[in-house]
């Protein structure tokens, strides 16, 4: 087994980090990649304003995430946990006891490789783990790494030295991201879901007025607050609900926001939904309150009306889009039929479906409803009384999905 460890203070992680996780997986193939921010980084100090360790932890398990190999990219709390110094020496020595037969390998640019020599304890770094170089810039070529290696290589006849290319090289540091961001730029060096976090906890300086962001922060608060498997779907349900409110003269800002934040509260718990609806005085029936695939839209909607300051439009839209109703505004009714039948979606009927929603929406609704209510039937599942009423509103004015 191959594991990459790639230390640092990452404060904040940038794409700089993500270029390098990645090309040091493909290139060493590694199966396993641990990302271990420090606690107290021995060769630097943590700048003023850093914010706590959890908040570093959090961004660089963001980090790991959006790098899309669950198993494989992982971040780890070790240093932050461990008393004192963050020495590199005693990480190794420790995943060597944990990972006995495993090949280390220490990912670093060429900042951390070319003081390599003066850390605390070379000799077990270069014993324990592989060296793994890459860029940080450009001008970072063979002639600025060869006469490390060749000075390493002396010292410590056993240390094993690889130097990669970066692909996707980013020029950037943490510190300069870090004055970017107190003056409100910087935003293109970050992922957005690490992005999104720091606006929406305030880190670096950043004031964002979380009830009026522009669109592009708007995504990276809600791709924060999922995981990164899941952005594929919204972003598609953006873009069809987006054209779906040309094609039925909708409000498209509105399904826009509404397709970005939609299934922003995905992946919270049982408790917490049930908590933010009780917060915001959102009444549950007892189905609801067992079924938190349920409460996802109801406490999506909270979220998009009480932290990101949406109108009642893009409210209703939200906290209908799992159940549907009887009698649905447009907006309602192009969030559901997106959220079905975006581009990403796969299932036997999507494409009469997405037939149906250009040529009469309501048409589209019911058979999206229907489609629910036999899965629900077949998977011996309560329908909820809202859906059921759907049908029935769309079957008594005259709806079918035939035609
Ligand atoms: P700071 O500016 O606060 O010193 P940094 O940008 O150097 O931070 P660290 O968290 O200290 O980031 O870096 C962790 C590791 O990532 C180090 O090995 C560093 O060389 C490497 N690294 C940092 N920035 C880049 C980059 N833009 N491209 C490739 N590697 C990078």
């Amino acid at each position: 087994m191959k594991i990459g460890i790639f230390g640092g203070t990452f404060n904040p992680p940038h794409l700089g980090h993500l270029a390098a996780a990645r090309a040091a997986i493909d290139v060493l193939g590694l199966d396993k990649l641990l990302i271990i921010p420090a606690a107290i980084p021995p060769h630097k100090e943590l700048p003023e304003g850093t914010p706590a360790s959890g908040h570093r932890l959090a961004m660089a398990a963001k980090l790991a995430d959006a790098l899309l190999l669950p198993g494989v990219a992982e971040v780890s709390p070790m240093e932050l946990e461990r008393q004192g110094k963050s020495y590199t020496s005693d990480t190794l020595e420790a995943l060597h006891k944990q990972y006995p037969e495993a090949r280390l390998w220490l990912l670093m640019g060429t900042d951390m490789f070319l003081t390599l020599h003066l850390w605390h304890d070379p000799e077990t770094i270069l014993k324990r783990a592989g060296i793994c170089a890459f860029g940080r810039t450009e001008q970072d070529g063979e002639a600025v790494f060869a006469p490390q290696r060749e000075h390493l290589q002396k010292s410590f006849p056993k240390a094993d030295i690889t130097t990669i290319t970066l692909p996707g090289l980013v020029d950037i540091s943490s510190t300069k991201l870090r004055e970017l961001l107190a003056k409100g730029e910087g935003a293109e060096y970050l992922h957005p879901c690490v992005y999104g976090y720091i606006l929406m906890k305030g880190l670096y300086g950043t004031r964002a007025d979380l009830k009026h962001l522009d669109i592009p922060e708007l995504r990276a608060c809600s791709y924060a607050m999922v995981q990164e498997k899941r952005v594929r779907h919204i972003r598609g349900t953006e873009e069809e609900a987006v054209r779906l409110a040309r094609r039925w003269g909708a409000n498209e800002d509105y399904a826009r926001r509404a397709g970005i934040l939609h299934d922003c509260t995905k992946y919270l718990t049982g408790e917490e939904h049930i908590a933010i609806c009780e917060q915001y005085g959102v009444p549950l029936d007892d189905l609801e309150r067992t079924a938190p695939k349920l409460l996802h839209s109801k406490t999506g909607a909270c979220m998009a009306r009480h932290i990101f300051g949406e109108p009642d439009e893009v409210y209703e839209a939200i906290f209908w889009h799992t159940t549907a109703k009887a009698d649905m505004t447009v907006l309602e009714k192009i969030l559901y039929v997106a959220d079905y039948m975006e581009p990403n979606r796969d299932f036997d009927g999507v494409e009469r479906l997405r037939e149906l929603a250009y040529q009469d929406l309501d048409k589209a609704l019911l058979l999206g409803v229907e489609t629910t209510i036999q899965e629900m039937r077949e998977r011996q599942l309560p329908i909820h009384s809202n859906t059921a009423q759907a049908q029935a509103w769309l079957r008594d004015h005259g709806v079918t999905t035939e035609g």
